[in-house]
C-alpha cells in the first residue's frame, strides 16, 4: 500500500516529466485532486501535504466537505453537471466551476457571483464526442457552439471565463481527442485573451492533456485510490467519473 505522501509525489513527478516531455514549465500545470467520494479526512491529509486545491463532482458534497474543512485554506473545485438551483450554494463555497455548459447555468452562476461579491471563475465544458449514451453523463457543449456560450459568459457580470474543460472521450485514444481541444482553446484565446486556462488530463491521460498544452489536471484515483462502486450504474474504468450525474436540470 502507498501513502498520500508517495501517491502525491508520484503524481507531481508525472506532471514535472510530462510538461519536460512537451517542453513545458512544470509550473505551468497545476493539480487539481479530485476528492469526490472520498472522506474530509483523507482531504486533510493531502492538504498537511501541501495540496491546496480540491475538486468535487456534487454539490452536495461539495458543500458538506467545505464547511467540514473550514479551517484549512483551501480552493475548491467543482468538476460535475451543475443543476441550475444549486449554483448558488456551489459559488458560496468559492469554487471554480469546472462544468459550464449552458447559458441559463451561466447567468445562475454570474447572479451568484454578483451576491457574493467576486466573479466565479468558470471554464466552458467541451464535449469533445465518443461513443453514444457517454454524452449526456459527461456533458459539455459541443465544439461548435464553444464560442457563442464564451461570448455571453464573457459579458455577465458575475463570471470570470477561465478558459476550456474536457474529458477524454471513452474508446478514443485521448491525444487526438485533446489536440481538438487545443484548437479549440486557442481560438477562444484570440476572443477572448484572459481565457487562457485549459483544464484536462485525468489519472488515465494527464500526460496526453499536458502535451496537448493543460493548465490544470483533474486527478482522482492516482491521488486518492480507487472510488468505491457508488452506483449500479459505475463503470469502474480508469479514468471514468463516477456514478450517473445525481443533477441535471
Ligand atoms: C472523477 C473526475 C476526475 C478524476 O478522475 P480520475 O480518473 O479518478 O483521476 C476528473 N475530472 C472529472 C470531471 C471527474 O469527474
Amino acid at each position: 500500500m502507498s501513502t498520500p505522501a508517495q501517491r502525491l509525489a508520484a503524481v507531481r513527478q508525472r506532471i514535472a516529466d510530462a510538461a519536460r516531455a512537451a517542453g513545458r514549465d512544470p509550473a505551468g500545470v497545476a493539480l487539481l485532486a479530485v476528492s469526490k467520494t472520498w472522506p474530509a479526512d483523507d482531504v486533510r491529509a493531502l492538504a498537511a501535504l501541501g495540496q491546496t486545491a480540491f475538486g468535487e463532482n456534487r454539490a452536495q458534497e461539495l458543500t458538506a466537505k467545505a464547511a467540514e474543512l473550514a479551517d484549512l485554506p483551501l480552493e475548491w473545485h467543482f468538476v460535475g453537471q451543475l443543476q441550475r438551483n444549486k449554483a448558488a450554494a456551489v459559488a458560496r463555497t468559492g469554487a471554480v466551476v469546472h462544468s459550464l455548459d449552458r447559458a441559463p447555468l451561466a447567468r445562475a452562476l454570474s447572479r451568484a457571483g454578483e451576491e457574493r461579491g467576486t466573479p466565479v471563475g468558470v471554464f466552458v465544458q467541451v464535449d469533445l464526442g465518443g461513443a453514444a449514451g457517454e454524452l449526456a453523463e459527461r456533458g459539455g457543449v459541443a465544439p461548435e457552439d464553444v464560442a457563442a456560450l464564451a461570448d455571453e459568459v464573457a459579458e455577465l457580470p458575475g463570471l470570470r471565463l477561465r478558459g476550456l474543460m474536457a474529458v477524454a472521450p471513452r474508446g478514443e485514444e485521448p491525444g487526438p481527442a485533446f489536440a481538438r481541444l487545443a484548437e479549440l482553446a486557442a481560438r477562444l484565446r484570440a476572443d477572448h485573451p484572459g481565457a487562457d486556462g485549459l483544464s484536462a488530463g485525468m489519472s488515465g491521460d494527464l500526460e496526453e492533456a499536458i502535451a496537448a498544452g493543460a493548465t490544470l489536471v483533474r486527478v482522482g484515483t492516482a491521488l486518492f485510490g480507487s472510488r468505491p462502486l457508488t452506483s449500479p450504474r459505475v463503470t469502474p474504468v480508469t479514468g471514468a467519473p463516477p456514478g450517473a450525474p445525481e443533477e441535471v436540470v
